[in-house]
Parts: structure tokens; sequence; C-alpha cells
């Protein structure tokens, strides 16, 4: 298998057979994010592409989903996705579902039309890293879209049935910044819908943009405590059903649930721990964490 730089998927996945379409990100510019840093995006040649597919067909022949690897393989243009899931078709027969990380950015240049086909062909499953659906707090993250732009272009999703997940960033509207960014970003995610939602915490690493603002004092990191709070409003405030994973490395406190049929359970767990845990421990915690995930 041709797999080159850093190979990431998210914890969902982990069933699904990986493959390398891309490396690297189209952006680079999210203040929080040290992820591809040195990395150019790079879409893999077809050739290459063909003889992993070769290798899967050899391995797994019955693989029923399978997971593109990069920051945003669905930056790919129409025509690119469609030859590329055509070609999965071709070496895995049972192929169901053809999942990526994509960007609010990637499915602008896309029509509904097209959308729909490349659904047809079995690309669905767009893992979507929104961080927030706040304009300020996208705007200081340096996201490079609005709470606008994910409304509009998640709206094409909706339309052309492509199933999506949202990706929240606790922590990272900063010092007294989470109870408004949790309100609306709830209220914005509300409006659409996102298959689930998936929770992280912001980590500030030393080779990141926000780590140097918060070095100037221009950010100022948000308490744990405040997080939990921030995570417990998001909850109570969403008003779609969904699935909701606060549970990778970087929350303190793991919970997943589905709404809204345990949010009450979900609320008290949190504020059980908001109540009896020390900020302290909370923080100690973070400072062993090693990277985004
Ligand atoms: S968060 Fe995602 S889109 Fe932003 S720079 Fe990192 S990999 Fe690229």
């Amino acid at each position: 298998m041709h797999f080159a730089g850093r190979t990431w998927r998210p914890p969902y996945e982990a069933h699904s057979v990986i493959i390398q379409a891309t490396t690297g990100c189209t952006y680079g510019k999210c203040r929080f994010c040290n992820l591809y840093k040195d990395e150019c995006f790079r879409m893999s040649p077809m050739e290459e592409f063909e003889a992993d597919l070769a290798e899967i067909k050899m391995y797994q022949p019955d693989a029923r989903r399978i997971f593109l690897t990069g920051a945003n393989p669905f930056a790919m243009n129409y025509e690119n996705l469609k030859l590329r899931a055509l070609t999965v078709r071709d070496y895995l027969i049972k192929c169901r579902t053809i999942a990526m990380f994509a960007s609010i950015r990637d499915i602008k240049d896309k029509e509904v039309w097209q959308l729909k086909k490349l659904r047809a062909m079995g690309i669905n499953g767009l893992s979507i890293g929104t961080e927030s659906g706040d304009d300020d707090v996208l705007l200081q993250a340096g996201k490079g879209y609005t709470a606008d732009d994910i409304r509009r272009q998640c709206g094409k999703l909706d339309e052309a049935g492509i199933e999506y997940y949202f990706v929240y960033m606790t922590g990272l509207a900063g010092k007294g910044g989470g109870y408004r960014n949790a309100v609306n970003s709830a209220k914005l995610f509300s409006s659409l819908n996102p298959y689930f939602i998936s929770v992280d915490s912001l980590t500030l690493f030393p080779d990141t943009e926000l780590y140097r603002m918060g070095q100037r004092g221009v950010f100022i990191p948000a308490g744990e405590k405040e997080r939990l709070l921030e995570l417990q409003t998001l909850i109570k405030n969403l008003e779609i059903r969904t699935h909701l994973f606060a549970d990778s490395a970087s929350n303190f406190y793991p919970v997943t649930a589905y709404l809204p049929k345990e949010r009450e359970f979900v609320v008290s767990e949190l504020q059980y721990v908001m109540d009896t845990v020390s900020e302290e421990e909370m923080a100690e915690y973070r400072r062993g964490l090693k990277s985004l995930g």
C-alpha cells in the first residue's frame, strides 16, 4: 500500500478499509492545527490508487466501506472523484460507501446535481471539521468560512442525500466565549442534518499560530471547567435527533449521547464531573496530550 506522510483517520472509521487518495491539506491555515504542517497537498496518481485497490481486493475482497485518507480528499473536482468512485467499484464490487474528510470549501465548487451523482456512485459519509458555528470563533480560528457558508454548503449535501458528520471543538472561543459559541453552534447545527457530531477539545500545541497568540496574550485559553460547561450547553441547545460523541482523547471526560433521548442523563453526568473534579486535575490531563487527535 502507498502511504506517505501523516495518515490519520477519525476513530469512528476504525472498521473502514483505509486507502490513500490524497496527502496533506489544501488549506493549512487553521490556527490551532499542526496536523499537516510539513506536507504539501498531493493527489495520489491513479496508478498508485489502482495498485492499492488491487492489494485490498486480495485481502479484503468483501470490503463494504473504504475511507480515503488526507485532510480533504473531497477537494478533488467532480470528474476526479467520479473516476475514483467508479474505479473502486471495478475492484471492490461489494463496497457501498466511500467516506473521507471534506472542508466546507470543497463543497462550494460542486453543483447539487454533481453531489447527487457522487452519492449514487457511493461517495457518502463526509467528516467535516466545522469546529464551530459562530462567526467570531470561525474567524479567530482562521477557518476561512462563515456560519452562513456552512449552512449553504451542508444544505447542498442534505439536498443530495450525502450523509455528513460535524466536528466541534470546545475551548476554541477562548476564555469567556464558550457559552456563546455553544449556543450559536447548536442553533446552526440544528438547522442542518449532521448524522452525528464529534466533539474534540482544544489543545494548544507550540507549533501553532493560536499558541503564539496565547503567548502574546491575544488569545486567552478557556479553563477546563468552562469547556465542560460549553459541551453541556451545546448538548442542551441541540434541537435535532443526532448522536454526539465527545469521547476522543482531547476530552477530559468522555461522553456519548443519543439526542434528545439521553440529554438529561449526559447533562447531569457532566454537572457531576464539574462539581467533583478540580480544575488542576483536568489541566494536568491536558498537559499530557501529544497531538490533536
Ligand atoms: S484543521 Fe483541517 S482544514 Fe484546517 S489546516 Fe488542519 S487539516 Fe487543514
